[in-house]
């Protein structure tokens, strides 16, 4: 049951990635299949030397969203997964919930939302959900 179409859904990723300053991921949607994931685009070793904009030529993240899984909306699985391309992007590509994913995901979703509550932080991952209570994005 998605009430977002896929143009939608792209939009709300360009508009995340112009507040940001990155360039919109990939969206590939499946309608059969369980689970999304960020395919973390290759990163050179010295991409870390450069600034946001001239990484913005060369990394190009996807977003896979698998759109059979019941447990969480489109709107918040993308806001979940821009926070690992927009972490990608500032951090590289080790990271993977640890905190500056949660901090992005802070951030990624303040912008959304205007109010952090609005985000299902208890169906997060048990370190994104703590870190999430410990800084008062939730209850
Ligand atoms: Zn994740």
């Amino acid at each position: 049951m998605q009430t977002m179409t896929y143009e939608q859904a792209q939009t709300h990723l360009k508009t995340l990635s112009r507040e940001f300053g990155v360039k919109p991921p990939e969206l590939r949607l499946s309608p059969n299949t369980r689970g999304s994931y960020y395919h973390t685009p290759h990163w050179p070793s010295t991409l870390k030397k450069f600034s946001l904009a001239e990484r913005n030529s060369y990394l190009r993240g996807v977003i896979s969203v698998g759109l059979a899984d019941p447990r969480w909306s489109l709107q918040n699985t993308l806001l979940h997964e821009f926070a690992h391309h927009l972490t990608c992007y500032l951090h590289g590509p080790m990271v993977n919930h640890q905190r500056p994913f949660c901090e992005s995901l802070e951030r990624v979703t303040r912008f959304f939302y205007g109010d952090t509550r609005l985000y299902p932080w208890k169906d997060e991952y048990v370190c994104v959900r703590n870190y999430a209570k410990r800084v008062g994005l939730c209850e």
